[in-house]
């Protein structure tokens, strides 16, 4: 494509099915003639600017594609792609809902003013949800008309409304630290009323670089990143194992704060259901809230109450932060499934899936790491050999889940591993059981225990996940 020319384009849907609008719209410019997407941004939740009262909010993101086709030409193709995902334009009605909106940002060095087409789009460099997600993608495209780069323009955005990363009022330099969930609440409430948007992602402490990834994006993507930090008791059905949990919150806030995180809450099981637990500390049973069905099987069955305890400690920390979207990891892919479950039936908050950051041995890294003996550690790595065993057979053209089981077991049975489950699921409908079809697509899951450790690891062994809330992606 040497006369290609880089264009960017805005995505938005706020009407039906937002998420599979806006993934339609993605395969729908993947197809398009002498052109190639290069980067799509993560999905983010904003609210709609103009337009009628009462609209739902727009799941939005950004496209870069190198394109031979003018500028014209691709417009035609956008609102063809409009059209087909059931655009209805309402005469006289301005920025309405739509099930999907395709806004041609910039073409190469294009400067337009014709009926129907302005280049660069008149209102890109004024809106925070053209310029966040192409700032993610594209932070260096240049605006034609104003010379200024898409960083520089969302720069110049924040300026006067104040994106802070910091806590407390006026810009302080140090990230909040507080004890109780009631502050916590009426921290983020404050920071919502003041038109900011807060990333949240929920941790049980002991942080390492895995955790700390998920924190600097939630700060890079958002104006304000809250991290709890609670070891929660509903989720253990080993006892010792809640008791031995390492906890380190000072440490931990410390670590925040030079992730650029602007607060961080811990709190007690009594301040995150005040009122609610029975006289002997406990939460009654009625007040669990259901994990859904990709509970079951594997980790809920191992683990007894697990994701019912993960569910219900969830859904608090949602309601006590209120975020705009919510961070969580792919090292713990059935959790992972869990919540996107627990936030669509709450109908909030958007969840993205971080992947799994790894040691230089391959294995992922865990709080309970910390409790691992060097022998044992050095022994742990054969889980994610196992997972790297099973991503060969599957590259080999194995697609039955109990084979792929096999190839993993094949690496942990000689080490010093105790096995509880190696096994395979399709990623995108989970069953409790091992499927016995073959696999279309697969996510290998391994459960293990060492030295009184249990690890669990996963990876996906038919190349990356389409997920709802895609990472944002680059292509060569
Ligand atoms: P935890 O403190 O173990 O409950 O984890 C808090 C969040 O960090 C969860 O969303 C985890 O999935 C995520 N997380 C933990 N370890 C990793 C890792 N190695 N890579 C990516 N995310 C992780």
């Amino acid at each position: 494509m040497s006369t290609a020319v880089r264009a960017a384009i805005a995505i938005g849907s706020n009407l039906g099915d937002r998420a599979a609008h806006v993934e339609r719209a993605l395969e729908e410019l993947r197809a398009l003639p002498r052109t190639r997407v290069r980067a799509v941004s993560a999905w983010i939740e904003t609210s709609p600017v103009g337009g009628p009262r009462g609209q739902d909010p727009y799941w939005n993101g950004a496209a870069i594609v190198d394109t031979e086709l003018g500028p014209r030409e691709l417009l035609e193709h956008l609102l063809a792609i409009e059209a087909r995902a059931g655009r209805v334009r309402v005469a006289g009605v301005r920025d309405g809902p739509r099930t999907l909106d395709l806004d041609l940002v910039v073409h190469g060095d294009s400067i337009v003013d014709e009926p129907g087409l302005t280049l660069p789009h008149p209102r890109a460099e004024e809106r925070a949800f053209v310029l966040e997600p192409l700032a993610e993608i594209a932070p260096d495209l240049r605006f034609p008309r104003s010379n200024r780069s898409v960083l520089e323009a969302l720069t110049a955005l924040r300026g006067s409304g104040g994106k802070r990363r910091r806590g407390g009022s006026g810009g302080s330099s140090a990230i909040a630290s507080l004890a109780t969930p009631a502050e916590a609440g009426a921290w983020c409430a404050a920071e919502r009323a003041r038109g900011l948007r807060i990333g949240f992602v929920p941790t049980m402490g002991a942080l390492h670089e895995g955790h700390l990834e998920l924190a600097r994006r939630a700060a890079r993507e958002n104006d304000a990143a809250v991290v709890s930090v609670f070891v929660n008791p509903l989720q253990f059905d080993d006892k010792s194992d809640f008791e031995r949990y390492p906890r380190h919150f000072a440490g931990d806030v410390e670590l925040l704060d030079s992730a650029d995180c602007a607060m961080a809450f811990t709190g007690t099981l009594a301040g995150f259901f005040p009122g609610e637990l029975e006289p002997d500390g406990s939460l009654s049973r009625l007040r669990l809230v259901d994990p859904g069905p990709c509970a079951e099987g594997l980790e809920g069955t191992f683990r007894d109450g697990h994701f019912a305890g993960v569910a219900t400690i969830v859904d608090r920390l949602f309601r006590v932060v209120n975020a705009h979207v919510a961070y969580f990891g792919e090292k713990d892919f059935q959790q992972s499934l869990v919540v996107k479950d627990l936030a669509r039936r709450r109908g909030s908050p958007p969840i993205v899936v971080c992947p799994t950051s790894r040691e230089n041995s391959g294995l992922a890294r865990s709080s309970r790491n910390e409790r691992l003996a060097p022998k044992d550690r050095a022994e742990a790595a054969s889980i994610h050999r196992a997972l790297v065993a099973a991503q060969g057979a599957w590259q080999s053209g194995e697609r039955r889940a109990a084979e792929l089981g096999a190839a993993m077991r094949a690496v942990l049975e000689p080490s010093a591993l105790q096995i509880e489950y190696a096994t395979a699921r399709d990623p995108e409908a989970w069953t409790a059981e091992e499927p016995a079809a073959p696999l279309v697509r697969a996510q290998a899951l391994v459960a293990a225990r060492i030295g009184g450790v249990r690890l669990i690891d996963n990876l996906r062994l038919d190349g990356p996940a389409p997920d709802i809330r895609r990472k944002s992606e680059r292509f060569p």
